[in-house]
């Protein structure tokens, strides 16, 4: 989508790239120990007052629409549905105009309960995450026994009509690598549209191995060998995932996120915020900027505008996993915001 805003106030970068989408992390908390984002025993937490106040969460969205044309809102964490203010912030998110599109990446737990009032909230759509249809392997990959929550909450997002709702996987090697015609019969028979997501460098414990990566390549080949997968006729835009219409599907999709393989970020339209406040320009940016400060400190709506755009200003071209200096960045995708 073009930005609405005018020339030379949008977030754009030395490249060219306009970032249009925002990505906000409610909190760093979670309530599943998925084994390739946290350790068992959780990580140390944001302290309360490093938080955003639900208040403070309104106001950056605000500028980031009105001021930096922002279109899409997507809200992460963390888990999204942990934070008590988050019908509240989105039903703010949806009275601004022009109306950015409201969107939730969440584990799906506590969604059955929430579904309804956060649709009524103005929320659009939702990803759950869901790395598998065995509620055994859910309980060890996951180290919490939630799968049925997961599935209740998928259904309930249905009945509230926050279509397409979208399943998010990970495959992992020698865990549920052999899932994928599994996950996408399940996807098709439950009208879900599903995205596999490579694994990438940005979990807490360090333990992400390139050469044990399930890569783009094998999860197509896996899904080929019980599926026709068609042309996607749609453009993909900035979209990070690649489609395909599944044959006999009933117009259902399904994608890859390549992030590692396949990178994107030549049309890279993201933008980030930290649950403690810190835009950063890409998942894997080594550097943030502080908005919480300058916001507290009093600044206007212009002056964090401001910053906003000289943090994207300075994004890299690219992630950069493949470059011999490549770091993984020190916050893991928890404390980012997936
Ligand atoms: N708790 C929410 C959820 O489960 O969707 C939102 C945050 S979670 C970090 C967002 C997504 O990131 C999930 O789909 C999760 O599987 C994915 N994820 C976590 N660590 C990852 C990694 N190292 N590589 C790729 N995806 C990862």
């Amino acid at each position: 989508m073009n930005s609405p805003v005018a020339a030379g106030t949008a977030l754009v970068d030395r490249f060219g790239r306009v970032a249009t989408d925002l990505r906000v992390s409610l909190t760093d908390r979670c309530n599943l120990r998925c084994s390739y984002c946290m350790p068992a025993e959780g990580l140390p937490w944001l302290p309360a007052p490093h938080l955003l106040t639900d208040a403070e969460v309104i106001r950056l969205i605000t500028v980031a629409v009105r001021q930096l044309g922002v279109t899409e809102v997507r809200f992460t964490g963390g888990e999204p549905l942990l934070r008590p203010g988050l019908p509240a912030i989105v039903a703010a998110a949806a009275a601004l105009r022009p109306r950015p599109t409201l969107s939730l990446t969440t584990n799906g737990i506590g969604l059955a309960r929430t579904a309804t009032a956060l649709r009524d909230a103005g929320l659009d759509r939702v990803n759950v995450s869901l790395d598998t249809v065995d509620a055994d392997r859910f309980a060890a990959l996951t180290r919490r026994r939630r799968h049925h929550d997961v599935l209740a909450g998928l259904a309930a997002a249905r009945e509230a009509g926050l279509r397409p709702v979208k399943i998010n996987s990970v495959l992992l090697r020698g865990v549920n690598d052999d899932e994928a015609p599994a996950l996408l019969r399940f996807a098709l028979a439950n009208s879900y549209e599903l995205r596999f997501i490579e694994q990438m460098p940005l979990d807490a414990q360090h333990g992400w191995d390139r050469a044990r990566m399930v890569t783009a390549t094998e999860i197509l080949a896996a899904l080929r060998a019980e599926f026709t997968l068609l042309p996607d006729p749609a453009p993909r835009g900035g979209a990070p995932a690649e489609t395909w219409l599944v044959a006999g599907g009933d117009g259902l999709r399904v994608g890859v996120i390549g992030s590692v393989t396949r990178p994107f970020c030549g049309g890279c339209d993201r933008t980030r915020l930290t649950a403690d406040g810190q835009v950063r320009a890409c998942l894997f940016a080594t550097e943030e900027s502080d908005l919480r400060g300058a916001l507290r400190a009093g600044a206007d709506d212009e002056e964090l505008a401001r910053r906003w755009r000289a943090a994207m200003a300075g994004k890299r071209a690219g992630h950069g996993i493949d470059d011999p200096s490549f770091l993984q960045p020190s916050r893991p995708m928890s404390a980012i915001g997936g």
